[in-house]
Order: structure tokens, then C-alpha cells, then sequence
């Protein structure tokens, strides 16, 4: 009898745990980064940080939500929003024409430009016209290997993660890589091989993905967002990401 009690309400307990941790699941959202794109998201030991990672935990603040990060793949993020696996991209995403017909945008929260990183002995290379017949490693699915796949004569060599790509480089197995500003300056300070050569390619607004149905979470981000540029936050997080030496 003692026995059966326990067995019914372990029963009762196991089913009650899987019912809250259910429950929680359904109103926790879920973010999708791609945590190699400093310092925007990178890790720090088994912690992701960045300044879109404290950007969105302020938004996660203002609207009352329960959030929780997913790492993968930059070329992935897109189709996991899609298939709901996901339900929120912040990940240096460039907010481009093509991907506007697949997802809603949040307002920009930072601008930013392409950039082009070459080896220090490399003398040919300064500028988007240069890339003529060059080998040039891109990161998949990137803004840069958008913009280098529609240059003619140009080699481009498509690598899964920016780590990738830089090595390439300095072993001169590509002459060069397109990339974001902000990494391309990071890679450019922590290797004394490399040169960082500024474009002028068109601005790029990077602002945070969300699925086209998803208006009310949309106008709730948005709102958010203005709150975080209006009180200070942002201009504490710049400050703590991009002007104290990082
Ligand atoms: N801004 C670029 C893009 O949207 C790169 C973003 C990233 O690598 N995280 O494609």
C-alpha cells in the first residue's frame, strides 16, 4: 500500500515538472545568434556575451520575457525562424531587401560597412576594384559574400564561420576576406599579419529578425528599442563595447 502511494505520486510529481517545464517552454522566446562575430556575440568560456546579447536582454527586461540563446550557423538563422525553431534573430544581421521579403526587421540599431582584411605583404589590394581575379574568402550566407559572388572574375571562397575564413588568410590560401567592420577591425588588432582596409561600400543597418506574423512582438521590440536609445542603455552599451578598448 506505502508503496503504491510513493509510485502515485512520483507519478503525480514527474508529470507536474514536465507540465510546468512545458508550460514555461511556450512563453520563453527563443533568440538565434551566431556566436563569432565580436563584438557583437562571441563567447566568453561557455558564455555567450556581446552587445547584441545585452541589447536584447534589455529588450527581454522591458517586455517581460523570458528568453534563451541559440548558437548556430550564420546561413541557418534565417530558415530555423521560419520553421519556428527559433523566434528571434539578433546576430549582426545586415536588415537586406531580400531578406525583408521573408522576415520583419526591428528599427536599425547599428550601421555598419564591409570591409576588406589582406595579408600585411600584400600590396595590390585597396579597394573592391582590386579584387579583380583574386581568390577571396567570404563567410556563407554574410552580406560580404552577397556582395563578392555578384563581382565578376572574382574567385569567392565560402567558408561556414569568420575563424575560417581569417585563417585561410593568413596560411594565403585566399588573398583576401570581406567582412563586417567591427569583426574585420577585432581579427586585424589580435593578428600583426594582417592589413584592414576600409570600403566604401554601401551602409548596412543591423537590426533584429522576426517572423512576418509576428506584428505584436515586432511593435513590443520596437518599443523596446526606442525606451533603450531614449534612457541610455544604448549609449552605455556602445560605450561599453566599441570606446573602451576591448
Ligand atoms: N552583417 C552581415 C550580414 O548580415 C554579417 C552578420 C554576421 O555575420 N553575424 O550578413
Amino acid at each position: 500500500m506505502f508503496k503504491k502511494i510513493i509510485i502515485i505520486t512520483s507519478i503525480l510529481l514527474i508529470s507536474l515538472i514536465a507540465f510546468m517545464s512545458c508550460s514555461k517552454k511556450e512563453n520563453k522566446l527563443y533568440v538565434g545568434t551566431n556566436a563569432e562575430f565580436v563584438p557583437f556575440e562571441y563567447r566568453e568560456g561557455d558564455q555567450i556575451v556581446g552587445f547584441d546579447v545585452d541589447l536584447i536582454n534589455e529588450v527581454a527586461k522591458i517586455i517581460k520575457q523570458d528568453i534563451e540563446f541559440v548558437d548556430m550557423a550564420f546561413d541557418g538563422l534565417l530558415p530555423a525562424l521560419q520553421s519556428k525553431k527559433i523566434d528571434i534573430i539578433i546576430a549582426g544581421m545586415t536588415a537586406t531587401e531580400e531578406r525583408k521579403k521573408f522576415v520583419n526587421f526591428s528599427e536599425p540599431y547599428y550601421n555598419s560597412q564591409q570591409s576588406i582584411l589582406v595579408h600585411k605583404d600584400n600590396n595590390d589590394i585597396i579597394g573592391f576594384d582590386n579584387l579583380e581575379g583574386k581568390n577571396v574568402g567570404v563567410v556563407l550566407g554574410y552580406t560580404g559574400d552577397l556582395i563578392v559572388s555578384e563581382m565578376s572574375n572574382v574567385n569567392a571562397q565560402k567558408y561556414g564561420a569568420t575563424s575560417e575564413a581569417v585563417i585561410a588568410l593568413k596560411s594565403k590560401k585566399v588573398d583576401a576576406v570581406v567582412l563586417d567592420y567591427e569583426p574585420a577591425k577585432q581579427y586585424f588588432n589580435q593578428n600583426d599579419d594582417l592589413k584592414l582596409i576600409l570600403t566604401d561600400s554601401v551602409n548596412e543597418e543591423y537590426a533584429i529578425a522576426m517572423r512576418k506574423e509576428d506584428t505584436e512582438l515586432l511593435k513590443k521590440v520596437n518599443d523596446a528599442l526606442n525606451t533603450i536609445k531614449e534612457n541610455g542603455t544604448y549609449d552605455m552599451l556602445i560605450e561599453k563595447y566599441f570606446n573602451a578598448g576591448l
